[in-house]
């Protein structure tokens, strides 16, 4: 997934190769002439947006996002096994009510 892109070249020779200097605010030089192509920080924002149209790696955000979405669908299993287990302890006690009743009416048919 790479070559999403970036096309920086030298506006003065055309040149690709570049130093890179060690602050956002400093100048990215060309190294083929020499002169200041643009800051590191404006290369830095042109690489970023080249890179969010791109499979990028997870940020914190998308960290939190998943965490979410996972504790989400954990609570929504938990939820749908209560519902499920609290619906077969109704079927148990109504079943339960029933073999009752039918005891004490088989017992009352015997008298
Ligand atoms: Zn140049």
């Amino acid at each position: 997934m790479l070559g999403t892109g970036i096309a920086l070249s030298c506006p003065n020779c055309g040149g690709n190769r570049f130093g890179f200097p060690r602050t956002d605010e400093e100048q990215v030089t060309c190294e083929e002439c020499g002169s200041e192509v643009q800051s590191l920080g404006s290369v830095k924002a042109m690489v970023g947006g080249a890179l969010h149209r791109a499979p990028k790696p997870a940020s914190a955000a998308d960290k939190i996002a998943k965490r979410q979405d996972r504790h989400a669908s954990e609570i929504e299993v938990s939820q749908a096994a209560l519902r499920a287990s609290v619906a077969e302890t109704d079927r148990l006690i109504s079943e339960s009510d029933k073999m009752l009743r039918r005891h004490r009416r088989e017992i009352e048919e015997d008298l």
